[in-house]
């Protein structure tokens, strides 16, 4: 069975988008850490990200880079933090969080609630940035 990430990279489940190319794909996190939590993946549907083959995770790192210059001119913050735990979505993909402290990239910190206008309102910023 598809994975929910690649249901979103299908578009069968909605998602606010920040970047695409042919292989990868970033959205935020449903269930933010922090405002911008972004998650970045790639569109072949592969468990592990250390089961990536080379060119995969290298293509996946870069992209990744792209995405969390962007998200740091967006957010204010200072830096984006990265993390890869993959324990819930079987679909590789990577956290970027913009951190002030330590402390906001604990997974066991309460998640934010954004309204639809909000995490719109974001990934508009974030998408501006990677334009
Ligand atoms: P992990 O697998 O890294 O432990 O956690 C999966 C992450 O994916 C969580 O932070 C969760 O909020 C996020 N997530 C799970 N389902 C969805 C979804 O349908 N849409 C989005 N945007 N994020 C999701």
């Amino acid at each position: 069975m598809a994975s929910i990430f690649t249901k979103i990279v299908k578009g069968e489940i909605p998602s606010y988008k920040i970047a695409e190319d042919e292989l990868f794909y970033a959205f935020l996190d449903i269930n933010p850490l922090a405002k911008g939590h972004t998650l970045v993946i790639p569109k072949k549907e592969v468990d592990y990200i250390f089961d990536l083959d080379d060119n995969l995770l290298k293509g996946l790192s870069l992209f990744t880079k792209k995405v969390a210059k962007a998200i740091e001119k967006s957010v204010p913050c200072k830096r984006i933090g990265v993390a890869v735990l993959g324990l819930e979505v079987p679909h590789a993909h990577i956290h970027l969080v913009p951190l002030n402290s330590e402390q906001d990239i604990n997974f066991e910190n309460p998640k934010l609630k954004f309204t639809q206008e909000e995490f719109c309102d974001i990934a508009d910023r974030i998408r501006k940035e990677l334009a």
